[in-house]
């Protein structure tokens, strides 16, 4: 990928999605921690639905930590993996409290230690809390790598991440991840993405782009 590509991509992005940040719903940081567990296969808008009556209900972490199984589970039966997030939530409100305070740890392996947090989540995390320079790779960030020609659709969501580190520089990074986020998730979907107008077309890796037919005057 050359620097002219490289411009162009930062400046479609920069055009269409300036002010994008998080859209997950909370106000303490063990919040977002838990509501960026409930998120793993499931969508932003879903756990928003469930996080404020969760964290109405209990409103601190060793409440939390207390909590009836059953009555979490209820609360947050409107998502997907609901049991196992429930069981998550419990355990790692435990954790924090018993090993780091109560707060969220900043490093990232130990972040991997806690239940139902992966290294994506760990990104996410750090970046959001602590603004270090991360750049979390969920599904649309993934697309998007390999569409816009800087990974390969095979190459795994590490080598992904390594190759977006590469290409982009670090002050760019956070937002970067949440510019791509929104394109995939409100333009660039997996299926019909809205190609029409795109300006990336001609980097574009998707064979299945969906252009305007030319209109062919048979009169
Ligand atoms: Fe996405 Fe279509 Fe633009 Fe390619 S041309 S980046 S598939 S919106």
């Amino acid at each position: 990928m050359d620097q002219n590509q490289k411009n162009k991509i930062l400046r479609y992005l920069d055009q269409h999605y300036p002010n994008v940040g998080c859209e997950l719903w909370y106000r303490k940081d063990y919040e977002l921690l838990i509501a960026v567990v409930l998120s793993a296969q499931t969508t932003d808008q879903s756990v928003n639905r469930v996080t404020p009556i969760l964290f109405k209900t209990f409103p601190n972490l060793e409440d939390l930590a207390h909590a009836p199984i059953r009555s979490i589970e209820k609360i947050i039966q409107s998502i997907g993996l609901f049991r196992t997030k429930a069981k998550h939530i419990k355990t790692l409100s435990r954790m924090l409290i018993k090993d780091f305070n109560g707060q969220v740890p900043l490093d990232k392996l130990t972040l991997t230690r806690l239940p139902g947090v992966g290294v994506k989540t760990a990104n996410v995390i750090r970046a959001e809390l602590f603004k270090i320079p991360e750049i979390a790779v969920d599904t649309h960030v993934f697309r998007l790598a390999w569409r816009l020609g800087i990974s390969k659709k095979t190459d795994s969501v590490f080598l992904t991440e390594k190759k977006l580190r590469k290409v982009f520089p670090e002050d760019r990074y956070i937002q970067l991840h949440h510019q791509l986020i929104h394109f995939g998730r409100y333009a660039c979907h997996a299926k019909k993405p809205q190609c029409q107008g795109c300006t990336l077309q001609s980097i574009c890796k998707e064979p299945h782009k969906n252009l305007e037919k030319p209109i062919i005057n048979r009169s």
